[in-house]
């Protein structure tokens, strides 16, 4: 059986989601790190407060997106490069 992942894009949030069966959905922003669903929904979709612009938007369910984690409304911190000195 081969891989039914598909990818999604949200018009609106100008972001890919990745469907992966079994797995968290994977969330690839325009810059900066991939983040999951509700990452997505508190940094960028909960912001859509227009009716028409919510149509577009593909993460408005919230069974799809889960729970809202810890650190998801939080910038990611740079990366630091501790291999090397
Ligand atoms: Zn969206």
């Amino acid at each position: 059986m081969s891989e039914t992942a598909a990818s999604q894009r949200c018009e609106l949030c100008q972001v890919v989601i990745e469907d992966r069966p079994g797995l968290p959905d994977v969330v690839t922003f325009s810059n900066g790190p991939q983040g999951s669903r509700s990452k997505l929904w508190s940094r960028v979709c909960q912001y859509v407060t227009d009716p028409e612009r919510r149509r577009l938007c593909i993460n408005q369910d919230s069974d799809g997106r889960g729970a809202e984690q810890p650190g998801d409304a939080f910038p990611d911190a740079p990366a630091i490069d501790l291999g090397k000195s």
